[in-house]
């Protein structure tokens, strides 16, 4: 390994589309020595890199090292961090905590205890080399808008987290099955449809929420934040639902989630992707199928905007006007109320 001083490094693979930093450094490490640790430990000696979330906390000597050791441009080789995403998908990127609509991955010295590095295994099967994508470690992505199938996000030999740094990115690194061989699930049409439009808006920063159009960006990513955690996770969840796969279909069952983790970012692929069929069909018509879901529901403003932080204008303005909680009389026998 005395290549490693050198100008270029023996093997300087290039950051493929999309590509996420951990997984294009994870391919370059791998690429120049039998393990991920021991090429980190010689080239940036005093750096935690695998015992942290690297997609969090890349710093730019890390980007401008690998930068001028792979012949990448300086350019290509940021576009490799999930800040590209900051003032659009959320406020800030917060490298050593949990940022709305990014997956956690649970870091434990050099161990993952939650499975927030999703893939496709299609897209695995068709890369010359497989690789991560940014749009992956999105809570909001649930399945590949290439393949139409639902992402995987843990071993389905050994249920294991993928890390990876340890054996390559398609190689399960405890029980060493070939994580392009995850049997496939294919997505719904509504779910799949509306992902594929989260993610172009992700990158193009373009948002609309009719009538009320244009809409930052973020803000837009915030309401469907919020939505979603209504359906998932509120009081009314189940019934709110049942109402929306009623009139306009999806998949009313109840997501899995951990009880302590109330947050779209801790649910997995399959159940994310029910949740985000189910909101795709009450944004038609905006804000009015939500308004009549929420009247049936009985659920009203002060539920919906509970604890939203901040509150953002495009869903504050229709429910105050709309759920401003007066509640219809129920019947109960006496017909003077
Ligand atoms: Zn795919
Ligand atoms: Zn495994």
């Amino acid at each position: 390994m005395s290549g490693l001083t050198g100008k270029l490094w023996p093997s300087h693979p290039k950051p493929q589309q999309d590509e996420l930093l951990s997984s294009w450094l994870s391919r370059v490490a791998l690429s120049n020595a039998p393990r991920a640790h021991t090429f980190c430990h010689l080239v940036w000696p005093n750096k935690q890199i695998w015992t942290r979330d690297i997609d969090l906390c890349g710093d730019e000597a890390l980007i401008t090292s690998l930068s001028q050791h792979t012949a990448t441009s300086l350019d290509k080789a940021r576009s490799t961090k999930l800040e590209v995403f900051e003032g659009i998908v959320f406020e800030k990127l917060i490298q050593n905590g949990r940022t709305r609509w990014i997956m956690p991955t649970g870091v434990f010295h050099r161990e993952r205890t939650r499975f927030g590095l999703q893939w496709c295994p299609l897209c695995f099967q068709s890369d010359d080399v497989s690789y991560f994508r940014k749009h992956w470690r999105f809570a909001f992505v649930s399945c590949c808008p290439r393949h139409g199938v639902i992402l995987a996000d843990r071993c389905h030999n050994c249920g294991s987290p993928v890390l990876p740094f340890n054996r390559g990115p398609n190689i399960c690194h405890l029980c060493g099955i070939d994580l392009r061989d995850y049997p496939v699930v294919i997505g719904e049409s509504v779910a799949l449809q509306f992902e594929y439009c989260l993610i172009k808006r992700a990158y193009d920063g373009h948002t609309c929420l009719a009538p009320y159009e244009p809409i930052y960006p973020i803000a837009y990513f915030d309401i469907i934040r919020r939505l979603v955690q209504l359906i998932a996770f509120s009081n009314h969840a189940q019934q709110l639902r049942e109402i929306i796969a009623r009139r306009y279909g999806g998949d009313p069952s109840p997501p899995v989630y951990d009880p302590d983790r109330h947050d779209i970012e801790f649910i997995p692929p399959k159940d994310r992707h029910k949740l985000m069929g189910l909101v795709a069909r009450i944004l038609p018509g905006w804000p009015f199928r939500l308004i009549g879901v929420c009247s049936e529901a009985e659920v009203w403003s002060s539920q919906i905007l509970k604890d939203m932080k901040p509150v953002r204008y495009h869903l504050w303005e229709p429910t105050k006007q709309y759920l401003s909680g007066i509640a219809l009389p129920r019947r109960t026998g006496n017909k003077n109320i």
